[in-house]
């Protein structure tokens, strides 16, 4: 098999302790116990001497809730990481509002952390309510207060909408009191109801209900809002402020390679795509055998990168040149995606740019059945 060109190499880290579970959150999780973040510790690293990734350009410590971690557990798996992995130029850590102190900040910045994440959701009570979400709109402010005045380079929120009871009025509030802020980074996601999750079950039974249209015009709302408010969208759920874009994201969605470390943690590495066991004792148990687990392990072909650069590449805003990345995957694009674009095109979904194609705002309301049909094309 040829092997592709990687362009980027980031790092991935699942910490996957949560105080409690939102009704939303399909991430794999587990209630914090000091003999568990201690095993955890000690299998991470275990895992990233194993299997060191040598230098990389970003990191990302998602979860789970890092920020969940006391002050000397983050400069301990910060440490690890930086044995195995070098100084990343980009290091994001997610945070949710309970759970930020100064210390643990500190920590952070001294660690070398550039960019961290707060899972904000809403400001609004109520709207908390809904998603089964355990911090305050008081909370939010205080953490963020702490987290100005811990002056890392890059701040981002994350905030959902089209949750069950909220209106564009109370969406539109949500975002004017995000933009108050003054975040370097929005990223806004539209719900979805995973299976295995309480809100899933609240659909099942007919509790909730999902309004296409109202997410169609809070998607037109949002964009417009950030719009005026100097954030460029990126990608269909991401803003920035000009050099803010998250880079770890970047070389995902552009099928650069990652490595994942932690339970559930996935990667695409060396030609390869795999998940690790989304089970503490599993993982563990691999990692102190000196045999990693590795789940869904699937050898990728330059095909399949292609049709993954396109799928992803256009939920960005860039777009992507498909000729150029037939040519960096070294395969031809296949038989009928032009039609595809040209039909796209047609119906007011795509642009062309040069030797780019890029979706139009309809286009990227509509991004995941796109990405089904050029799927379909490499069938
Ligand atoms: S949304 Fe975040 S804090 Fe809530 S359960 Fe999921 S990972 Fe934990």
């Amino acid at each position: 098999m040829d092997r592709p060109v990687q362009p980027a190499t980031a790092l991935y880290l699942h910490v996957p302790f949560c105080a409690s579970s939102c009704d939303f959150c399909s991430f794999y999780q587990e209630q914090p116990k000091r003999g568990e973040l201690d095993r955890f510790l000690a299998t991470i690293e275990q895992e990233l001497a194993l299997q060191p990734p040598g230098r990389v350009e970003t990191a990302f410590w998602g979860g789970g809730t890092p920020g969940l971690l006391p002050a000397d557990d983050l400069s301990r798996l910060g440490e690890a990481m930086v044995r195995a992995a070098g100084q990343p130029r980009e290091w994001t850590v997610e945070l949710a509002p309970s759970s930020v102190r100064a210390d643990k900040l500190a920590a952070l910045k001294a660690l070398g952390v550039t960019r961290v994440s707060m899972g904000v959701q809403s400001f609004d009570d109520a709207t908390l309510d809904a998603l089964g979400r355990r911090h305050s709109p008081k909370q939010v402010m205080e953490a963020w207060e702490l987290i100005e005045a811990a002056g890392f380079a890059s701040r981002n929120l994350d905030l959902i909408f089209a949750i069950p009871g909220q209106d564009e009025r109370r969406w539109t509030e949500d975002l004017r009191r995000a933009l108050a802020l003054k975040p370097d980074h929005l990223s806004t996601y539209c719900l979805t109801f995973e299976e295995d999750t309480a809100m899933f079950v609240k659909l099942s039974q007919g509790k909730v209900k999902i309004d296409r249209e109202l997410e169609a015009r809070l998607y037109r709302g949002t964009w417009e809002q950030l719009e005026a408010a100097g954030y460029a969208q990126y990608e269909t759920s991401n803003f920035a402020r000009p050099g803010h874009a998250c880079r770890h994201n970047l070389i995902t969605w552009e099928m650069g390679s990652w490595i994942g470390y932690g339970p559930s943690a996935s990667s695409q590495w060396e030609g390869r795509r795999w998940t690790n066991p989304a089970n503490l004792d599993q993982w563990t148990q691999g990692v102190a055998a000196g045999r990693p687990v590795r789940e869904q392990v699937k050898e990728l072909s330059a095909p399949d990168l292609l049709c993954d650069a396109l799928v992803f590449g256009l939920r960005l805003n860039a777009g992507v040149d498909p000729a150029a990345l037939a040519a960096r995957f070294a395969t031809p694009l296949p038989a009928g995606i032009t039609r595809l674009f040209a039909d796209l095109a047609a119906e007011g979904l795509m642009e062309a740019d040069g030797p780019k194609v890029r979706l139009t705002g309809e286009g990227r309301m509509r991004a995941d059945a796109v990405g089904v049909a050029v799927l379909e094309r490499f069938d």
